[in-house]
């Protein structure tokens, strides 16, 4: 059997987006199902578009997301010589050919045929022909090279995911392989690539369907193989529209800064467009051994926010805690004992790294205390209950179990509702109305920084 070769092929003129993600993870899949080779090939070759800073983006994405090429990574800049070897066959072979149409001539050309209801199309001026005769050519010129592109018949594919495609010969024209500065195109320096790294599949955007005859022409006119192809459907936003910056992150380091896993970014995209019955959570292995072009969805996929909520809170209640620590940030010589059992008692509903940092905060510094709070939830009446909790509990192991059963207890016994006393004393030790169990908070930060925290609030406040 055929070694199935995928490619991921990024244009270096941006960041590197989710689609572009989605891309690479599909292939990378493909090949590692397949235990074939997954090949990383940077489109450089549009020189002012293209920046070493999104070069560096898309090498740094995919390192993050563990999408790793095999092999180097290929740039198309550095295939010059090979592309114009293969532009010197191709006009040896006659299956090229200069043209020196100037631009203003192929702007007359284009407006006339619209003029007349026309499509615009390459009207096959310098196309060598028999029985043909060509006008001399002028001088001063540098001449593009033109494919001959078949002028009868069609190019039908099987889609892997669109199915069976079909154009018509006659809507394409002789594109422009070279252009007069004798740098390659792009539809021509990706069937040389394809052709040369022995792509078996390419599986891509759907915005390239249209490029795809004229690239099965080209190989067909260098006896290559075909690859497979696969295009995938567009991600839309959360309202049906094109995916863009009002939708939240779209640079996939965005992802990274505002606190999200690989694992829950990758599990995310793999559900993008394509299904295991109603699975949802799969790890990367299992991916790999399940992904297959059949259950990829042929309709545009829609970008769910809270869904990657939720998976990155699955992945970050997974996580082993010594793991997840590392990837949070709080601040230099804390106390470890401290900033793990914080993680611990947070991450169960936190929907990123980012959130839980934040929360925890609270635990290293005294914190701000909203004066809306305290009006709400403080008056002398909860302060003489908050100082009556802490003498019972100054008595008391404070270990995590002991201090929330005193604190159930203690609300039993005064008879009043929970909140009375748990909402003062968030507001006081975290600043918040919003804590989980303030038994837990408590143990956590022990008797001393509680008593701390209660003398420093009553030394600033007249309660
Ligand atoms: N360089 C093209 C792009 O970034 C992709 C080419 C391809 O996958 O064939 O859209």
């Amino acid at each position: 059997m055929k070694k199935i070769i995928t490619r991921f092929a990024p244009s270096p003129t941006g960041f590197l987006h989710i689609g572009g993600v989605r891309t690479a993870l599909f292939s990378w899949a493909y090949a590692k199902k397949n235990n074939g080779n997954f090949i990383l090939r940077v489109e450089d070759t549009d020189l002012e578009r293209s920046t070493p800073e999104a070069i560096e983006a898309i090498k740094k994405g995919l390192q993050w997301l563990g999408i790793d090429n095999d092999g180097p990574i290929v740039y198309q800049t550095e295939r010059y010589d090979r592309y114009k070897e293969i532009i010197m066959q191709l006009l040896d072979e006659e299956k090229a050919y200069y043209c020196y149409a100037s631009k203003d001539e192929l702007d007359a050309l284009r407006i006339k045929q619209k003029d007349s209801g026309q499509k615009p199309k390459y009207d096959n001026r310098w196309r060598p022909q028999n029985g043909k005769d060509l006008p001399n050519p002028p001088d001063g010129i540098n001449p593009v090279v033109r494919f001959k592109n078949p002028l009868s018949g069609s190019v039908t594919w099987n889609d892997k995911v669109k199915k069976e495609i079909t154009i018509s010969n006659n809507e394409l024209d002789d594109f422009i392989i070279a252009r007069s500065d004798g740098s390659p195109t792009y539809n021509f320096c990706v069937v040389v690539d394809d052709m040369d790294m022995n792509i078996s599949h390419v599986i891509r955007g759907d915005d390239h369907v249209n490029n795809t005859p004229r690239q099965i022409n080209l190989f067909e006119a260098l006896n290559a193989q075909i690859p497979t192809y696969a295009h995938l459907s567009m991600i839309l936003g959360s309202d049906g529209q094109k995916l863009s910056k009002r939708h939240g992150a779209v640079s996939v380091m965005e992802y990274k800064e505002n606190g999200f896993l690989p694992e829950a970014l990758k599990n995310y995209l793999a559900r993008l467009g394509w299904s295991h019955g109603d699975d949802e959570i799969f790890s990367m292995h299992e991916f790999c051994s399940l992904f297959d072009f059949n259950n990829i969805i042929s309709s545009a996929a829609q970008f769910d926010e809270e869904k990657l909520n939720w998976l990155n809170n699955h992945y970050i209640k997974e996580m082993n805690i010594d793991e997840l620590a590392s990837h949070i940030e709080v601040g230099d010589s804390i106390d470890q004992d401290i900033f793990q059992k914080a993680i611990a008692l947070y991450r169960d509903r936190a929907k990123s790294l980012n959130e839980i940092s934040q929360n925890i905060k609270f635990f290293f510094e005294i914190p701000y205390i909203p004066q809306d709070l305290i009006d709400k939830y403080i008056n002398k009446d909860t302060m003489k209950l908050v100082d009556a909790l802490i003498a019972m509990l100054s008595k008391e192991a404070w270990d995590d179990d002991t201090v929330n059963l005193c604190v159930k207890k203690f609300v039993k016994d005064k008879e009043i509702k929970f909140p009375i006393i748990a909402m003062p004393l968030r507001v006081i030790l975290a600043g918040t109305d919003h804590t989980p169990s303030i038994g837990s908070i408590m143990s956590i930060l022990g008797n001393n920084e509680v008593n701390k925290r209660l003398q420093h609030f009553k030394k600033n406040h007249d309660l």
